[in-house]
C-alpha cells in the first residue's frame, strides 16, 4: 500500500470542509474544485444544473468515480421582526433532518446570494427563561432553536443579505484529534480529498480504463446531479464515494454496524435504496485482497447514495464508504488510514486490467 504523506490529508481535509456548500448552493465547491482539477484533466465540463464531469485520462471501459459537493443544512424560513431567523431543513421533507439534537451551539454560516453574507450561532431558549414544561421537552424541534445573528432588526438581517430561502451551515474548522479527523462536511468532501489525492498519485499511463471524476450537487436532496448525469452520460462502471457508517461508538452496537474507523474503505453490499452490483463489488474486494489494502463489508439502512441512480440507468456501480462517526453533523469523525487505503485501493483498481 502507497503511503500518502499524512502532513498533506490534514490541511486538504481543513481546507475542503471549510468551502460553504449547502445543498442547492455548490457554487463554493465547484469552483474549489475547478481550479484544482482542470489543469489535471484531458477534458472537463460544468453541466447545466452545475455537475462537474472530467476526463481523467486512459483508454478502455469507461469508469466514472463520483463524489457529492453538498453539505447537509438548513435554508431560512422566516426572518422574525427583531432579526432571528427560524429554520427549515435544506434537504426532504419539511422539518425532517437533520437531527435537530446536534445544532444548538454550534456556529451557524448564513449562506445568501453570493456567498457567506452572515455569521452567528445555532440559539435555543436555556433553562434560566424556559418553563418547568418546555424544560421536561424531551424533543427539540423546528420551533424550538433558531439563527441569531446579532440583527437588531429583520431589516438589518436583510441588509447583511439573508433572505428567506438562504442557505443555514454549522461551520466549525476541521481539528485533528490524534490519527482522527473531525469537522462540518467531511460528507462528502473526505471522498472529494481521496479524489483529489489519487489524481497526485496517478500516472494517466498506468490507466486501465477511461477515466472520468464526477462532482455531484443535491445528493443529500433526493440524488439529483446524480439523476441529471446519469441522463445525460453512459458509463461501463461507476464507483460512488461517500461517508461510511460505522458501529464503533458507546451506544451503538458492533452488531448494528460491523465496520470501524480504521478498518479500512467499506465497500457496501445494500442501503437502503439497492443492492449494489455483486461482481464489481467482488472485482473491488480481490483487488483490495491482492493489494493488500484492508476493507471492509457493509449493509446500511437509512441510507442512500448516488450510485443508486446508475444502477437504475443501467450502469454497474457500487458505493465505497469512507468509515464516519457523527454522520450529518458538524463533528463528523473520519481516520487518516482510512484516506490512505481508499486512495491505495482506487489506484490499485484504476490500474489493474478489467
Ligand atoms: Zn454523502
Amino acid at each position: 500500500m502507497s503511503a500518502i504523506e499524512s502532513d498533506k490529508i490534514f490541511p486538504l481535509l481543513q481546507e475542503l470542509c471549510a468551502l460553504p456548500g449547502p445543498t442547492g448552493q455548490e457554487e463554493a465547491v465547484r469552483e474549489w474544485l475547478r481550479r484544482r482539477w482542470a489543469p489535471r484533466a484531458a477534458e472537463w465540463h460544468e453541466d447545466a444544473v452545475g455537475n462537474l464531469l472530467c476526463r481523467i485520462g486512459g483508454s478502455g471501459p469507461r469508469l466514472l468515480i463520483q463524489a457529492h459537493m453538498d453539505e447537509i443544512g438548513f435554508v431560512v424560513r422566516y426572518i422574525t421582526s427583531n432579526g432571528f431567523l427560524l429554520l427549515d431543513t435544506a434537504q426532504g421533507p419539511r422539518r425532517q433532518s437533520p437531527d435537530r439534537r446536534y445544532m444548538v451551539g454550534q456556529v451557524a454560516q448564513v449562506v445568501g446570494r453570493h456567498g457567506v453574507v452572515a455569521e452567528g450561532v445555532f440559539g435555543a431558549a436555556t433553562g434560566h427563561v424556559l418553563t418547568p414544561q418546555q424544560i421536561d421537552k424531551a424533543h427539540i424541534d423546528y420551533d424550538d432553536f433558531f439563527v441569531d445573528i446579532g440583527a437588531r432588526s429583520r431589516a438589518e438581517a436583510e441588509q447583511r443579505g439573508v433572505h428567506v430561502g438562504a442557505g443555514v451551515i454549522w461551520s466549525w474548522p476541521a481539528r485533528r484529534f490524534g490519527t482522527r479527523i473531525a469537522g462540518k462536511a467531511m460528507d462528502d468532501r473526505a471522498l472529494l480529498a481521496v479524489m483529489d489525492l489519487l489524481l497526485d498519485e496517478l500516472d494517466p499511463q498506468a490507466l486501465q480504463y477511461e477515466l472520468w471524476f464526477a462532482a455531484t450537487i443535491q445528493e443529500e436532496n433526493g440524488l439529483h446531479g446524480a439523476r441529471a448525469l446519469a441522463h445525460q452520460h453512459r458509463f461501463d462502471a461507476m464507483l460512488a464515494l461517500d461517508v461510511g457508517l460505522v458501529g464503533d461508538v458507546p451506544t451503538v452496537q458492533e452488531k448494528e454496524y460491523d465496520a470501524r474507523l480504521g478498518g479500512g474503505p467499506t465497500l457496501v453490499h445494500k442501503d437502503s435504496g439497492v443492492h449494489y452490483d455483486k461482481r464489481l463489488l467482488w472485482r473491488l474486494a480481490d483487488t483490495a485482497r491482492a493489494a493488500d489494502v484492508p476493507f471492509q463489508h457493509g449493509v446500511y439502512a437509512n441510507y442512500g447514495s448516488d450510485a443508486i441512480v446508475f444502477i437504475d440507468h443501467g450502469t454497474p456501480a457500487v458505493l465505497v464508504g469512507v468509515p464516519c462517526r457523527y454522520t450529518h453533523t458538524a463533528f463528523e469523525m473520519i481516520e487518516e488510514s482510512d484516506i490512505v487505503a481508499t486512495v491505495a485501493l482506487l489506484k490499485v483498481f484504476v490500474t489493474t486490467p478489467a
